[in-house]
């Protein structure tokens, strides 16, 4: 649960600002109790479980059953609280009446679920998947088994928006996967705008909101975002369970994302009658307690006040990233020249001039209780055109994160260098 509780429902429905930008807060001792409060730098990876939606799984545990299929008492419980799950998360994206909500394992498997239901005609596909470089590889690799093309980043993200219009416009583009906030630098990118601009060239859009929504509020319907994928996880919620939400055409017809019993409305030994809806793709026994606490956790997030919410994480990424640019020998690394600096989300992206990011990231752990991520992020191409093949540091952020956890990181950068290792 996240340390000291610094957010939960209590805050949240009051519409309380975050405590971790009240001076008090900013204040609190880095030793209480004889422990040094362990800093959680790597909420891009997963962020801790919200105390709220623990206690919403210990609440609903005593009534876990087979869903769908049982008569029983806990049965019923069970699938009202999964298929309520679904409208829940509907709405926090903002979700047209018609949207299938379809929960799956996270993002990947969301994305690859999305990837067996693009058009096919006459057994071929009748467009080809546009995607950047600059993609996470869950928003990458699931398009290597389709038609598919890539366009590469430019150093703006104007100059990127008209390399993605020039390949829109030379046809056969059936959708467009992007994503909503980089992963590795945490620039966010204008999804109505390309929602637009897909469609200006009859292709359709996925966002990769992985990164976004524990971050920023997501209105589907009103951006005209055609499908939409995220992770518990990320979002403070027990590992798990992600969604894929979006249009129902495609995903009607599509290939059954996992085919076995609840997918098919009959089954004979020669043929198979597939179901529509969720149905078709959430085969066998669901993740009830995944689906629930997502959903739980939507609604905590959902009810923070935007203002103070944003205003806790950019009072931190901003605070890091100005000392970050103080410390000599350290860069702070974007994609884009001309992204708005005031508008990224939680996570900051850098590296020490010589020192390998691997023994930075160790050194700060150890000795510094900082927990943070070195490495490609799961971002290979992006990282190899940012001129960092070999990697580099990421620290991420979120609810019940204080400056103090980054003022520990810049303190150890410094002590590091000082220290000549
Ligand atoms: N997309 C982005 C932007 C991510 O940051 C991540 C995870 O780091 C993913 C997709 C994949 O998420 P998951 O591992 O939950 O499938």
């Amino acid at each position: 649960t996240t340390d000291a509780g610094v957010l939960d429902g209590r805050f949240a429905a009051a519409g309380r600002p975050l405590a971790a930008v009240t001076g008090a807060e900013i204040q609190a001792p880095l030793i209480q109790g004889g422990h040094v409060r362990y800093a959680n730098l790597d909420y891009g990876a997963s962020a801790p479980a919200l105390s709220v939606v623990s206690a919403y799984l210990n609440e609903i545990l005593p009534y876990y059953a087979s869903v769908h299929r049982g008569a029983g008492y806990a049965s019923q419980i069970s699938t009202s609280v999964y298929e309520n799950s679904r409208s829940i998360v509907r709405e926090f994206v903002g979700g047209r009446a018609d949207d299938a909500v379809i929960f799956t394992r996270n993002t990947t498997d969301s994305l690859n679920l999305l990837a067996g239901c693009l058009p096919v005609k006459d057994h071929h596909h009748t467009g080809e998947v546009l995607y950047l470089d600059i993609e996470h590889h869950a928003n990458l690799l699931p398009w290597q088994g389709v038609p598919h093309r890539s366009v590469v980043a430019s150093e703006t993200l104007e100059a990127t928006i008209s390399s993605l219009r020039t390949e829109l416009s030379h046809g056969d583009v059936s959708l467009l996967a992007v994503t909503g906030a980089s992963n590795v630098t945490g620039e966010i990118l204008p999804i109505r705008r390309l929602a637009a601009l897909a469609h200006e060239y009859g292709a359709r859009i996925v966002v990769d909101a992985a990164q976004l929504a524990p971050h920023r509020r997501i209105n589907i319907a009103a951006d005209d975002v055609d499908y939409l994928a995220f992770s518990g996880h990320k979002l403070y919620a027990p590992f798990g369970a992600g969604v894929l939400i979006g249009r129902p055409d495609w995903l009607d017809a599509g290939t059954p994302h996992l085919a076995g019993g609840g997918a098919v409305s009959e089954a004979r030994l020669d043929g198979v009658s597939w179901a529509t809806g969720p149905a078709r793709h959430e085969g066998g026994s669901p993740n009830v307690l995944g689906a629930a606490t997502l959903a739980r956790a939507t609604q905590v997030i959902a009810a923070l006040d935007p203002q103070h919410w944003h205003a806790h994480e950019a009072a931190i990424r901003s605070f890091l990233v100005e000392g970050l640019r103080k410390i000599d020998g350290v860069t702070v690394h974007q994609i884009f020249e001309d992204s708005d600096p005031d508008d990224a989300i939680g996570v900051v992206n850098f590296s020490v001039e010589g020192y390998d990011a691997g023994l930075v990231a160790a050194y700060l752990s150890a000795e510094h209780g900082v927990g943070l991520r070195d490495g490609r992020f799961c971002a290979h191409p992006l990282l190899k055109r940012l001129g960092l093949p070999s990697g580099s540091l990421r620290a991420s952020f979120g609810v019940g994160s204080r400056l103090e956890d980054v003022q520990r990181l810049l303190a150890g950068i410094e002590e590091l260098r000082r220290s000549g290792l």
